[in-house]
Parts: structure tokens; C-alpha cells; sequence
């Protein structure tokens, strides 16, 4: 089978498990954007994900974002951000991307929200939460977040858009699923606290081995990589 066809076949199991989540949970399948990581491939698997179908790609570091993007530029793909920005390379990334869904301190969306003014764009941004409390994981605490979103809200050129969390590595679907529930009660209290320049619509949440629990407790993005990739060699 031909690479296309390969991923085609994973993107339409995926796409399905998606759906047959979203209506169990009594949910719309439409309202769910699955978002493709591509970090682990080539940018020729890259393309032809993109062929298969899938528009919506990601990469975690900027370096593999930039050599990707690059030479994809001629398909009207949009990548989201997914992993840690650091400061001295937002002014390249900020004109490759369509989401920044790694918003995880607020020196980095003060550095994002100026480059962006000079930049004269507006960049749509998530907040990323450190929902497990793991250590090693990048992200806002919760306490910390709520305590930050007046700041947040005054960042000129940044619009938030919603939540990026990860589940917990270890502890299997129970784990995850409390960990989802955390996130989507944290969005549920801040709507109720932020100031109204903040939007906290999206929920992004859910890789390939927990995008079913992330459906179920709400996720409205789910980033897949290794499930799209399947029986590559
Ligand atoms: C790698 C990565 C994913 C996708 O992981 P898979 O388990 O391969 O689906 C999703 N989100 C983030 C932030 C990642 O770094």
C-alpha cells in the first residue's frame, strides 16, 4: 500500500473512533478538530498525511516546525504549536502557525503578545495547565492561573482561545480521565472569574492512547501522532 493509502486507512479508524467517542458522550463528531502530530516522521509522511486529508498539523519543537513548514509551504496546512516555546525563537515561529496551544508561562506570552505587536498579528494561543502536577511537565499550575488571567487578559496581542493539558504518564485510562475532569472543571470556574477578553471555549486534550477519555470528559482538540502513524516503516 502506498503512503497515502497507509495513512488514509489510519486517519479514517481514527476519524471513526473519534466519532463512535463523540455520540456515546452525546456529542456532535463535527465539534471535535483531531490535529495531526507529525513529530515522529519525515516530511514526506508529513505531506502525505496532508493528502490523506488531515489539514490541521503538529510539531513540539521549533526547529522541526520550521524545517517542516518550510517545505510544506506550498499546501494550506495549519500547524498548531504544541510543545515548550522557548523565548529567543518566537519571532520565527509566530508567522508558521495558526495556534499556539503551548501558552505555558507568562513570560512567554508577554514575549509572544510583543513579538506579535510587532509582527502586527494576533496569535491565537492556549493556555497550557500542568493538570497532573508532574514536576518534569511545563504548563501553569492551576492556583497560579487563575491568579494570572487579568494579566493575561491585558496582553495586547494574544487571543486566548481555551486549555491544553496532558494526562498523567503513568495510571492508565482512570488516571487520564480524572485528569481531563480536572481540566474541564478548571476551564468551567475560570469562565466564571476571567475577564471577557478571554475566550475558554477550546479544551485540547487527548493524544492517541487517551483521545477516547479526553471525548468523553469534553476535549474539543485532540492531537494524535503515533495512531496516524501505524504500520510505517
Ligand atoms: C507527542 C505529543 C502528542 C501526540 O502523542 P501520541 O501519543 O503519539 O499521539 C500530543 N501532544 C503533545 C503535547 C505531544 O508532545
Amino acid at each position: 500500500m502506498d503512503l497515502v493509502a497507509r495513512l488514509a486507512a489510519n486517519l479514517a479508524r481514527v476519524r471513526q473512533q473519534i466519532s463512535e467517542a463523540s455520540l456515546r458522550a452525546g456529542r456532535r463528531p463535527e465539534d471535535i478538530r483531531l490535529v495531526g502530530v507529525t513529530k515522529y516522521v519525515d516530511v514526506q509522511a508529513a505531506r502525505a498525511l496532508f493528502e490523506a486529508g488531515l489539514h490541521d498539523l503538529a510539531e513540539s519543537r521549533p526547529q522541526e516546525l520550521w524545517r517542516k513548514a518550510d517545505a510544506l509551504k506550498e499546501l494550506p496546512s495549519r500547524w498548531h504549536f504544541i510543545g515548550h516555546l522557548q523565548r529567543n525563537k518566537v519571532e520565527r515561529t509566530l508567522p508558521l502557525i495558526s495556534l499556539l496551544q503551548s501558552g505555558d508561562s507568562l513570560q512567554l506570552l508577554e514575549a509572544v503578545s510583543t513579538a506579535a505587536v510587532k509582527q502586527g498579528r494576533i496569535v491565537d494561543t492556549l493556555l497550557e495547565v500542568n493538570i497532573s502536577g508532574d514536576g518534569a511537565k511545563h504548563g501553569f499550575a492551576p492556583d497560579f492561573l487563575r491568579s494570572a488571567l487579568s494579566t493575561i487578559g491585558t496582553l495586547p496581542a494574544i487571543r486566548i482561545r481555551g486549555l491544553m493539558g496532558m494526562a498523567a504518564l503513568e495510571g492508565g485510562s482512570e488516571r487520564a480521565r480524572r485528569d481531563f475532569a480536572a481540566l474541564r472543571e478548571l476551564r468551567e470556574t475560570l469562565k466564571l472569574e476571567c475577564p471577557p477578553e478571554i475566550d475558554l471555549t477550546e479544551l485540547s486534550m487527548g493524544m492517541s492512547g487517551d483521545f477516547i477519555e479526553a471525548i468523553e470528559a469534553g476535549a474539543t482538540i485532540v492531537r494524535v501522532g503515533s495512531a496516524l502513524f501505524e504500520g510505517l516503516e
